[in-house]
């Protein structure tokens, strides 16, 4: 499979303390799990030409993983419309932590989900595994413990997800659906809450697990060209 991830990299190249979390960025941090089960995997950041994201990269990808905090608002809109007209053509999308607040995030959702309540101050989150059958589930037990993470918390204004797999609570009390599925168009997006930049959370071999096995849920499938528009001729295929 071919998977490309696109991170903004500015957290890491700016803060210390990221960048000791992360000295290859976040995206190289994913990008070698994902290497390491296997697949095909190519980085992408913000500040590349067309944010690395040309048709060519695209056309080639079969699930995207997006990462994006501080600049939202710089990744410009006609590449959020090509990796969006991709999504529809069936290419998978994994949006981790702040990536709730994307311009292609709400897009795909047709809701603002830059909605939630957060919390910066080293709170344990449990993520409770409440889909136990599911693909993306496959090898985690009933919990994960993450000892400190940035909380998030309900209401998260998102559509109802199609599939549901992982509800977190934090030590704070709140609680946040943590693990998202939906389907647009031909394509499959999974959200994932956690990921928030100064915690080594992809680091964790169970994060690492759940994110190995979204990339093999979101991925196409069978997909063949759709025909649409206006057909003058009728489709008859029984000869009377
Ligand atoms: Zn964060």
């Amino acid at each position: 499979m071919n998977i490309t991830v696109w991170n903004e990299y500015r957290h890491e190249l700016s803060e210390e303390k990221v960048g000791k979390v992360y000295p290859k960025g976040i995206h190289g941090c994913i990008a070698d799990f994902l290497t390491a089960a296997g697949h095909n995997v190519t980085t992408a950041t913000l500040d590349m030409p067309e944010h690395g994201l040309t048709q060519e990269v695209l056309d080639n990808t079969d699930v995207l993983f997006w990462w994006g905090h501080m600049a939202h608002g710089e990744v410009k809109d006609e590449i959020v419309d090509r990796v969006y007209k991709r999504v529809m053509e069936g290419m998978g999308m994994v949006v981790l932590h702040s990536g709730h607040a994307s311009k292609i995030f709400q897009k795909l959702m047709g809701t603002n989900s830059g909605f939630l309540r957060w919390r910066e101050n080293d709170e344990k989150e449990i993520m409770w595994n409440v889909n136990p059958s599911h693909p993306i589930m496959k090898g985690i037990g009933a919990n994960i413990v993450i000892p400190q993470e940035e909380t998030y918390g309900e209401w998260f204004h998102i559509p109802q997800p199609d599939e549901l797999v992982l509800i977190s609570w934090f030590e704070g009390g709140e609680v946040f659906r943590s693990g998202c599925c939906f389907r647009r168009g031909m394509g499959k997006i999974f959200y994932f809450k956690p990921g928030h930049e100064t915690y080594p959370i992809y680091h964790m071999p169970e994060v690492q697990k759940i994110l190995t096995n979204a990339a093999e849920w979101a991925k196409p499938e069978g997909l063949v060209p759709i025909k649409a528009g206006h057909f003058p001729e009728p489709f008859v295929e029984i000869k009377r």
